[in-house]
């Protein structure tokens, strides 16, 4: 292995871990790698530059160009820079990847794709329910969930008539209410129901469950 070998390869790593070498230059990196720990221990720098790209690989984009098209662009423009060097032999130091990563990743989706990187369902809020007194063998529990189109209100709920069809209204602090779905109940067993609103948490003031002659059977306030 010679030094030149070693300061060529060691330049491929970029465009390595993004996959943009042709399958020759791609086994030629591999075989190097192998026997050499100094680009083994670079290129466990560039993993993580390249795993937070894998999102901006996998998911479509609206409002811009894909992401291959703008990960091309930046290797283009890294390229263009690198003057005489051939394409494959992109300069592909962990700065530059790792801006050209950070470019990628922000402009095509912010930085929430960082925190979203694990996706974990949103823990609802807890709130109070009431159920109307005439309902006595009747429980209802519900957390709501703040979400960016609006509200999700998870309620579950026992002892309603089994077949007997309720909607859900979120109702907005400006006295207007938005309907939030219905749902068929089943009787003593506990069912849980997903009802969505669209109408912005901040903006609303409670709930009301309502049965088909428009009475209030389980209810809350914000
Ligand atoms: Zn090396």
């Amino acid at each position: 292995m010679t030094e030149e070998t070693h300061r060529v390869l060691r330049e491929s790593l970029g465009a390595y871990v993004l996959g943009h070498l042709d399958p020759a230059d791609e086994e030629a990196v591999r075989a190097h790698l192998a026997g050499c720990a100094q680009c083994r221990s670079e290129l466990a720098e560039l993993l993580p530059v390249a795993s937070a790209l894998a999102p901006a690989r996998r998911q479509p984009v609206t409002g811009g160009p894909p992401p291959q098209v703008l990960e091309r662009r930046v290797i283009d423009a890294v390229a263009a820079e690198a003057g005489k060097r051939r394409r494959t032999r992109v300069v592909t130091t962990v700065a530059a990847i790792a801006a050209a990563a950070a470019l990628i990743v922000v402009a095509a989706f912010g930085i929430a794709t960082f925190i979203d990187r694990t996706p974990q369902a949103p823990v609802p809020e807890i709130v109070a329910v009431q159920v109307s007194p005439q309902l006595d063998l009747v429980t209802a529990s519900a957390g709501l969930i703040d979400h960016t189109w609006g509200v999700e209100v998870k309620l579950t709920t026992a002892g309603l008539a089994a077949g007997t069809e309720y909607e859900a209204f979120v109702l907005g602090e400006d006295g207007g209410e938005v309907t939030a779905g219905t749902f068929v109940a089943i009787g003593d067993d506990e069912m849980l129901c997903n009802l969505q609103a669209s109408l912005l948490l901040e903006d609303a003031s409670g709930f009301e469950i309502r049965n088909e002659a428009g009475e209030v059977v389980i209810s809350s306030d914000f």
